[in-house]
């Protein structure tokens, strides 16, 4: 039987709480191959049991999904605009039954808060993100414009014109079980494309309760609901994903070593890839940074979401003029971290995700121990009740024996609250450190000397993606295109040109004259 925190939860999004749940949409609910089980972080209670894909599933998902393709491309931007208007309303109505308090954004918050783990703000502020974006891609339905080009020929005119893609494929992580799928979906349909959703299988639930939401708004609007398909799945299913001719785009997030192989799969058909994967984001303290700001940024940045964010600061630069100061008053933020239910309000806290996230941080933790690194705080799980039956441990700051960037420690994504400190003299050695890993997401400098700015945003500066002054490495908003350079992957999600990505481009030259000019001067009269 269900615990009645998680039962209320699933019911509020008409969810069941008992039986098997079908986990394959494609306009119809079903799921006949392996049973996934949804296990809550905090608790270790199985939420759901789901039916995930067979293989003819999911062969024949893919072609519903390229049905519903064709009919959807031809529906006006505009009126896929007012579509998407309606998801996001879906998402944050008002309560719907007199009896539910909170709207639908808290539900849904919620849920991500119990299958996992991050804390309850956050959860609802993932599912804000979705609606920012479907606002942001209703105002795009009107504006995904292409463009003329001046033509060398007499009476000629360029025209560039974009297009739907077809089938795009997210293939999301679990760390974002809603947004992740959100960033995509609203610029995927204001373009006209249809979406296959594979979502981490320890997520199901989210993903089940989302695709209800925009499942019901497209059937409301006489669209075909395989317009957004979800199939739940193990490996192989996003392997066949992946390799399947029938997916124009696969826009996968997830970690390096998956992404290598996904973006290989697909650069051999010749397909279109997204890729969002590991960052390894650092913070650089200067002399002259305001320390009230960076402090409680610098430490969400390192503890928040349990460090389990792409964008978590892993790495901590500060000059040596400033570096006691900062240590002593972050230990202290430190001390005050409060471990514990996320669902419960003025929890700092979660667990990890899954327990085999437990080994990899206390792998890295064994590393630093043995390699001579200073453990500031933390180090351990947390063993005692009520945290022994989740995933649980203890937010961790170590100074590492060497700032060598070559080393494993600094050059590794460890997605746990791990925070390695290294003490830098110029701020050209902070941004080499910067600089010497191979992944490639977000980095935030601190400081108040425009200077110090110049050669931070400049050719010489911050390699990363997100290169922020006087922010801390998360928390991105939507409207600036989001992604990661070098082993972090390619493409560019959310705002900015990223919907450029989610459309084909045509050239097509229109001769209005009476001649017929070839190609270089060529003339065969
Ligand atoms: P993961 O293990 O790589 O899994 C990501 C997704 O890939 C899951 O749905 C997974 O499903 C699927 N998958 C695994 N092997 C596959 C294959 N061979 N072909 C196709 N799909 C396959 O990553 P994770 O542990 O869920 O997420 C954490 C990682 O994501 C971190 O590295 C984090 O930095 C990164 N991330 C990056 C961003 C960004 O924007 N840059 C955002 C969020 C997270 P199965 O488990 O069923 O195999």
């Amino acid at each position: 039987l269900l615990s009645t925190r998680a039962s209320n939860i699933l019911t509020s999004l008409g969810l069941p709480t008992s039986g098997e749940i079908s986990g394959v949409y494609d306009g119809q609910w079903k799921g006949s191959g392996d049973v996934m089980h949804s296990v809550c972080p905090t608790t270790g209670e199985t939420l759901a049991r789901v039916r995930s894909a067979s293989p003819a599933e999911l062969e024949e998902a893919i072609a519903r999904t390229r049905e519903a393709y064709m009919y959807f491309r031809n529906v006006p931007a505009p009126r896929r605009g007012e579509i998407l208007r309606q998801i996001r309303e879906g998402l944050a109505q008002k309560a719907r039954w007199l009896f539910v308090l909170n709207d639908d954004r808290d539900d849904l918050g919620a849920l991500i808060t119990l299958e996992m783990g991050k804390i309850r703000t956050e959860g609802v502020g993932e599912v804000q993100e979705f609606v920012d974006i479907c606002d942001y891609a209703v105002g795009l339905s009107r504006m995904m414009n292409g463009r003329i080009v001046a033509s060398e020929r007499p009476g000629h005119s360029i025209y560039e014109v974009p297009n739907p893609l077809g089938v795009v494929a997210v293939l999301s992580a679990f760390n974002f079980p809603v947004a992740v799928y959100g960033w995509n979906l609203a610029l995927s349909l204001a373009a006209g494309n249809a979406t296959l959703w594979k979502p981490s299988p320890t997520t199901p639930l989210c993903a089940i309760a989302v695709t209800k939401i925009v499942s019901s708004i497209l059937e409301r609007n006489g669209m075909p609901g395989a317009v957004a398909s979800l199939i739940i799945g193990g490996k192989k299913t996003g392997e066949a994903i992946v390799e399947s001719k029938d997916v124009e785009l696969v826009s996968f997030t997830g970690s390096e070593h998956v992404g290598r192989i996904v973006g290989q799969t697909v650069a051999s058909r010749f397909g279109k890839v997204i890729l969002e994967l590991g960052g390894n984001n650092a913070s650089i303290v200067m002399p002259d940074a305001d320390l009230s700001l960076a402090l409680p940024s610098v430490f969400f940045g390192a503890v928040g979401t349990a460090g389990q964010r792409c964008t978590s600061t892993r790495r901590l630069y500060l000059h040596r003029s400033i570096a006691p100061e900062f240590l002593e008053r972050l230990q202290k933020l430190y001390r005050s971290i409060k471990p514990g239910d996320p669902l419960i309000d003025g929890t700092l806290l979660g667990p990890l995700h899954t327990h085999a996230a437990i080994e990899t941080y206390s792998k890295a933790v064994d590393y630093l121990q043995n390699s001579g690194a200073e453990i500031l705080t933390g180090g351990s799980q947390y063993t005692e009740a009520p945290f022994d039956a989740g995933n649980f441990v203890q937010p961790t700051i170590a100074i590492p024996k060497s700032p060598n960037t070559k080393d494993y420690i600094w050059q590794t994504e460890t997605f746990a609250p791990i925070l390695n400190v290294a003490i830098f003299d110029h701020l050209e050695e902070a941004i080499g450190w910067n600089n010497g890993v191979p992944q490639g997401l977000s980095s935030s400098l601190w400081t108040r000397d425009l200077k110090n700015l110049g050669k931070w945003i400049g050719p010489a500066g911050s390699d990363a993606g997100i290169v922020n002054v006087n922010v801390g490495t998360s928390g991105a908003e939507i409207g600036a295109a989001f992604g990661g350079n070098k082993s972090t992957g390619w493409g560019r999600e959310s705002g900015g040109d990223s919907w450029k990505q989610y459309v084909r481009w045509s050239a097509c030259t229109v001769n209005f004259s009476d001649e017929a000019p070839l190609a270089q001067g060529v003339n065969f009269t």
